[in-house]
C-alpha cells in the first residue's frame, strides 16, 4: 500500500504500480476488497494527498477538490455556492458512509445510482484529472462512459471538478429505493444571467442524461428579468420532455416528471413578480 502525500507522489505510485487501485474513503472499495471480490496486487492511497482537500470559489466558479467527503460538501459555507451538491450528498448514505465517501470516489466508482454526478452535469461541471502526462479535464458530462468506465486513463486519478459560476437557484430531487440507492434523480440549474435552466436525469438511464428538448422549451417560458414561469401549464411541459429523457420503464418517467415539476416550481414561480 503507498500512501503518498503529494499529488506528484501519487502520480509517481501509480507509475510505480499501473495495476494499482486508488483508495478513496473506501466505501465502495472496501467491501469489494473485505470480500475477495477484488484482489489487487497493490493500492495507492489518498486520503494523505494534501492538493486533494478541500475547495475554493471565486467569481469564475467553484474549485472541489475530489477527497472532499459528502459530510464536506454539506458544510454551510460551500452548501451556500452549490447547494444542490449538497442535498444530494446529504442524502446519500447514512452518515459513517457520508463522512468517508468522496467526492473523487463516487466519479471513480462511476455508478448508475450514483448521486454526485447528474449534478456536476446539471452544473456543466469539468473533471480535473492528473497524470504522467500533466493535468487534463473532461466536461463532466462525458466523464462517465457506461456504469464503471470512464474517461480515466492509465496512470490518471481524478483531482478536483470546477464548477463555473451561476447566479440562480440549484436544486436536486431523487426517489430512492428500499436500498437508499436513486431509482432517478433530477438536478436543475437556473443561471439568471446567461438567461438558462439546465437540466440532468440521473440513475434512470446508464449514464446522467441532460434534457436538452425541456431546456429549450423553458427559454421561451420564462421572464428572464424577475426569473418566473409565465404560465403554469409549463410545469406540466417541463416535467413532461424531461422525462422523455427517462427510458422506457413508466414508474421512472412519472418520477423524473414529478421530481422536475416540483423543482422548477421551487426554482421559478409562477406569474408576474
Ligand atoms: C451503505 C452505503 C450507502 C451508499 N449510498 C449511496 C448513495 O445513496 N448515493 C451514492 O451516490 N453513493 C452511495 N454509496 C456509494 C459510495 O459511498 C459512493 O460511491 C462514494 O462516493 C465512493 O467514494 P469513496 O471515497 O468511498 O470511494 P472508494 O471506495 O475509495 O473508491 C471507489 C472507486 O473510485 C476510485 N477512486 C477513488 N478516488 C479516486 C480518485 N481520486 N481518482 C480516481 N479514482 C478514484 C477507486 O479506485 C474505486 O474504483 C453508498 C455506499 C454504502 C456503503
Amino acid at each position: 500500500m503507498a500512501t503518498p502525500h503529494t499529488l506528484d507522489e501519487a502520480v509517481a505510485a501509480l507509475e510505480a504500480h499501473p495495476a494499482a487501485l486508488l483508495l478513496g474513503g473506501g466505501t465502495d472499495l472496501m467491501p469489494a476488497l473485505n470480500s475477495g471480490r477484488l484482489r489487487p496486487g497493490s493500492v495507492v492511497a489518498l486520503r494523505a494527498v494534501r492538493e486533494l482537500a478541500g475547495w475554493h470559489g471565486d467569481d469564475l466558479g467553484v474549485w472541489l477538490g475530489a477527497g472532499l467527503t459528502f459530510t464536506q460538501l454539506q458544510q454551510p459555507s460551500l452548501a451556500a455556492l452549490l447547494p444542490a451538491l449538497a442535498r444530494a450528498a446529504g442524502a446519500a448514505g447514512p452518515p459513517a458512509v457520508r463522512n468517508a465517501a468522496t467526492l473523487g470516489g463516487n466519479l471513480g466508482t462511476a455508478a448508475r445510482r450514483g448521486d454526485i454526478l447528474p449534478v456536476l452535469v446539471a452544473l456543466d461541471a469539468v473533471v480535473l484529472l492528473h497524470g504522467s502526462g500533466g493535468p487534463r479535464k473532461v466536461p463532466a458530462g462525458r466523464f462517465v462512459l457506461e456504469p464503471g468506465r470512464t474517461a480515466l486513463r492509465p496512470g490518471e486519478l481524478i483531482a478536483a471538478a470546477w464548477v463555473p459560476a451561476a447566479r440562480g437557484p440549484q436544486e436536486f430531487c431523487a426517489v430512492r429505493r428500499e436500498s437508499g440507492r436513486s431509482l432517478v434523480s433530477v438536478a436543475l440549474a437556473v443561471d439568471l444571467d446567461t438567461r438558462r435552466v439546465r437540466c440532468a436525469v440521473g440513475a434512470a438511464r446508464p449514464v446522467p442524461v441532460r434534457a436538452t428538448a425541456a431546456e429549450a422549451f423553458l427559454a421561451g417560458r420564462v421572464d428572464w428579468p424577475a426569473g418566473r414561469v409565465a404560465d403554469a401549464a409549463a410545469y406540466e411541459e417541463f416535467g413532461r420532455l424531461v422525462a422523455t429523457v427517462a427510458g422506457s420503464p413508466p414508474y421512472a418517467r412519472h418520477a423524473v416528471a414529478v421530481c422536475a415539476r416540483r423543482l422548477l416550481a421551487r426554482a421559478l414561480p409562477a406569474g408576474p413578480a
